[in-house]
């Protein structure tokens, strides 16, 4: 599923560095109330199901063992099929990939904003890929863009309504879950991914390190006031 194809070209490159400038935008989402860089306690409540993962098999017993913690307390772990407790609202990850809070924030502001029966759907791009086999990177990443559209009902301050879909990428670089026995897989293990833990590694990491370089660079010009980073 992860084997894809790589073509280069204005095409890929606009993909990639949209994608990128939209992480950017959800990372600098703020809520109404709540000065920057503050949650509100507790995040919404939500299940984090586990799906084992179609190329490395890291399933829930690899995450739970790797020591990792979910990115917001009041959020739980669940199997992969596994009925969610309640009718929590549920994220998806592969059991080879984490997430930092600040990378999910979109997900636990969504939620709060428009209700936990939007956020069913949600789940992080290396899962969104197992459902595109076949495709080239620049074709799932076309198919990734779309699917991360919802963020726009998080950014335009004036929108009630979230896209009624059930499947909602979240638009964030994740970062590999595993042993880091030597110095060199531990600086590994901190480098972002931007479809997830394996297909990121395409034509060689080429475009992760084109999408880092953007999120940065984008990021940075944000801070500095430079650009409004929208997606
Ligand atoms: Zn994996």
């Amino acid at each position: 599923m992860t084997t894809l194809a790589t073509t280069s070209g204005p095409a890929l490159d606009t993909l990639v560095e949209r994608m990128a400038r939209r992480e950017v935008a959800a990372h600098f989402l703020v809520p109404a109330d709540q000065p920057p860089g503050v949650i509100r306690p507790p995040a919404p409540p939500m299940a984090v199901r586990i799906l084992p993962c179609p190329v490395c098999g890291a399933d829930a017993a690899a995450f739970r063992s790797a020591g990792i913690p979910l990115p917001f307390a009041e959020w739980r772990i669940t199997e992969a099929g596994e009925p969610g407790p309640g009718d929590l609202p549920a994220m998806t990850v592969l059991g080879c990939e984490w997430f930092a809070p600040r990378a999910v924030l979109p997900v636990a502001l969504a939620i709060e904003r428009f209700g936990p029966v939007v956020a069913n759907g949600f789940r992080s791009r290396g899962v969104a890929l197992t459902e595109l086999p076949g495709l080239s990177l620049g074709a799932a990443l076309a198919e990734l863009d779309r699917q991360e559209d919802w963020l726009e009902a998080l950014l335009d301050e004036g929108t009630d309504s979230f896209p009624d879909r059930s499947d909602c990428t979240v638009p964030a670089a994740s970062r590999p879950v595993g042993p880091a026995a030597t110095w060199g897989a531990y600086r590994d293990s901190l480098t972002a991914r931007f479809v997830g833990p394996h297909a990121s590694d395409a034509d060689l990491g080429r475009w992760n390190d084109s999408y880092l370089a953007v999120r940065r660079t984008t990021a940075a010009r944000t801070l500095g006031g430079y650009a409004t980073c929208r997606a």
